[in-house]
């Protein structure tokens, strides 16, 4: 099964797509945790995109389809993935579809998850993220057990350098140009289910489940 998530920052993508993957055991591919990772080895290609990131900009799409397609090679790909903020661009989304095709391969189904802006942004200023496994955690709604600590790895927890109100109204500024446009490709495909992205962890991944055993089932059938 490949699954898309899509909806701008905050919308709680990599939270449900940890929870996904362990479920549908599909493997997890996040392009921000893949670009933050990059930047805090110091790669050339992290030396690349830093800026990008800080401002809020988005990669250049040959890049980040260049990155994708080598971690679609990777083994434990084979079982099926979650695509966790990619495709941000109709280019990119286009490029996905031709890439999959080439391995006969299709999306089976895009999430499209929806929160209202002043939601997103009250739970970006209260959010801290764990580099070294991509856990995030709500300060107001879900803390780590001990504070500042990941409760998954024990790593310190940090701020995104991004999640600052004003580079957060950036960003969704740029998904409203940028990524709205990929809601209405996948739609036109027939692809989209809209998620309602506002209620607890638990309620929307629940609405997620449904959608997911659904599309299963049909692959099962053939
Ligand atoms: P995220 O963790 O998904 O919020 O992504 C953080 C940042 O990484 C974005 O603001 C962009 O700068 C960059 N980024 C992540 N995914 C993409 C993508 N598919 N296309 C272009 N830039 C991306």
């Amino acid at each position: 099964m490949i699954v898309v998530l899509l909806g701008p920052p905050g919308t709680g993508k990599g939270t449900q797509a940890k929870l996904i993957e362990e479920r549908f055991s599909l493997a997890h591919i996040s392009t921000g945790d893949m670009l933050r990772a990059e930047v805090a080895s110091g790669s050339d290609l992290g030396e690349k995109v830093k800026g990008y990131l800080d401002a809020g900009e988005l990669v250049p799409d040959d890049l980040i389809v260049e990155m994708i397609a080598e971690r679609i090679e990777n083994p434990d790909a084979k079982k099926g993935f979650i695509l966790d903020g990619f495709p941000r661009t109709v280019p990119q989304a286009e490029m996905l579809d031709k890439m999959l095709e080439n391995r006969g391969l299709a999306v089976d189904v895009v999430l499209n998850l929806i929160v209202s802006e002043d939601k997103i942004v009250s739970r970006l200023s209260n959010r801290l993220y764990c580099p070294s496994c991509g856990r995030c955690y709500n300060l107001s709604t879900t803390p780590p057990k001990r504070e500042g600590i990941c409760d998954g790895c024990g790593t310190r927890l940090v701020r995104r350098s991004d999640d600052s109100e004003e580079v957060v109204r950036h960003r969704l500024q740029v998904a409203a140009e940028r990524t709205a446009p990929v809601i209405k490709y996948y739609r036109n495909q027939g692809k989209l289910v809209d998620i309602d992205g506002e209620g607890s962890i638990e309620e929307v991944f629940s609405s997620i489940i449904s959608v997911l055993e659904r599309v299963k089932g049909k692959e099962g059938r053939g």
